[in-house]
């Protein structure tokens, strides 16, 4: 048994925080035993110059291009083919894949993120080796190879059979292979992916309740190549309906510039949205709609989006949340909920992680901050959202075991 002393700020609904100052939470067995305001045990771990948040998730990243984040180009296209694209080439080498693998888990866990949903490039090599270095690393990730079968430069263009074969490999060695690992089906986005690609996904990840990630609606250009592209359709998103794509564990990348008749076809088919802000500003790709989706009671959360975002801290797209809109007010309770809570409820797992309760699993990250004791609860998490960039991560637990302690 683990008895830790600290003080705890946590999600309750987007709209609510709980703050216990000075409070015990034990854990045995990977999961919080309980929380309480004394013990009998007077032998525990003192984190009490620390906050303790859930630990954060980050529900959208692209690990292969890791090292390419705040490279920088106006648009999503133009980022794509000059910097993205040649980048994930290079995860074919797999000396190179593994040193961006280790580099990229070490930092999530230096910021604090225990649970992120990841692509990988185009390499089946390249997302075993983000699996194997994930399971040495102790994190808990939902990892995935990105699909591509048409309109994509030769170096990465899959034929359409060996994408689909390599992906169920991948899904049958990796899938809940440990508690702690799944696997995504990850076609990049309609306009490299051909129907037939699309389809074959679709049946098979619905017939085994796998998650599917792709991209919606980022960027203006992208949805006219899309009309180009798929004219039988009404809307973009109707692709991914049509073709089998959408459902209860479908995360949708972005999804700024969809219509009312677009977040219907959401809303019924369950799938999620994944906010993205950090990269919205980047990549100049317009205003997610916050109180809108949020009133359309479709499930959404942040993400880092790396490398479209700058950052792997979901405290930097925390703050982005709240900067990135100009005529809604994104409390810091909202910010802080739609990087816990919220993600977990997306990624259906609320009942596991996402907030500091008895029963759940001990996903939490140590936040240190200068003179805590003087604060009140409204200011601390102020201070997370907006200065969390500032702050040291003391320590980061997955699953009850400590992932990170800073030295
Ligand atoms: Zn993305």
């Amino acid at each position: 048994m683990l008895i830790i002393k600290t003080n705890i700020l946590n999600p309750i609904s987007s709209d609510k925080v709980e703050f216990l100052p000075d409070t015990f939470i034990s854990i045995s067995n990977k999961k919080i035993a309980s929380i309480s305001k004394t013990i009998e045990n007077q032998d525990f771990t003192d984190y009490s110059d620390s906050v303790c948040i859930p630990g954060l998730i980050d529900t959208h990243v692209h690990l292969s291009q890791y090292y390419v984040r705040g490279k920088h180009n106006s648009n999503l296209f133009d980022w794509l083919d000059n910097c993205t694209f040649p980048e994930e080439l290079k995860s074919k080498d797999p000396e190179y894949a593994r040193k961006v693998a280790q580099d990229f888990f070490t930092a999530l866990k230096k910021a604090g993120t225990t649970t992120s949903v990841i692509y990988t490039s185009p390499f089946k090599e390249a997302c075993n080796i983000a699996f194997e270095t994930a399971e040495e690393m102790g994190v808990r990730a939902i990892i995935g190879k990105t699909m591509m079968d048409t309109n994509s430069p030769e170096y990465l263009l899959e034929d359409t059979e060996t994408s689909f074969l390599e992906s169920v490999e991948l899904f049958e060695k990796w899938n809940k292979k440990t508690e702690l690992l799944e696997y995504v089906f990850s076609p990049r986005f309609a306009p490299v992916c051909s129907s037939q690609l699309m389809k074959m996904i679709g049946e098979f990840a619905q017939k085994k309740k796998a998650y599917i990630q792709t991209h919606l609606s980022e960027n203006q250009d992208e949805i006219k190549l899309v009309k180009k592209l798929f004219p039988k359709y009404k809307n973009y998103t109707e692709i991914y309906e049509k073709l089998g794509i959408l459902g209860p564990k479908t995360l949708l990348g972005h999804g700024i510039h969809l219509d009312n008749e677009e977040l219907e076809i959401i809303k019924k088919t369950k799938s999620k949205i994944i906010h993205c802000p950090d990269s919205n500003f980047f990549l100049k790709s317009g205003v997610f709609p916050f109180e809108k989706i949020k009133k359309s009671g479709i499930d959404f959360s942040l993400a880092s989006d790396v490398a479209g975002g700058t950052s792997l801290s979901m405290f930097n797209v925390m703050k982005m949340a709240c900067y990135r809109q100009d005529d809604y007010t994104v409390s810091p309770e909202e910010a802080f909920y739609y990087a816990t809570l919220g993600g977990a409820k997306v990624l259906e797992k609320e009942d596991i992680i996402g907030s500091i309760d008895v029963g759940k699993e001990a996903d939490l990250a140590f936040v240190k901050i200068p003179d805590i004791n003087n604060k009140e609860k409204k200011e601390l998490l102020s201070k997370l959202v907006f200065l969390g960039n500032e702050l040291k991560i003391k320590a980061t637990y997955v699953a009850g075991k400590n992932v990170y302690e800073k030295s």
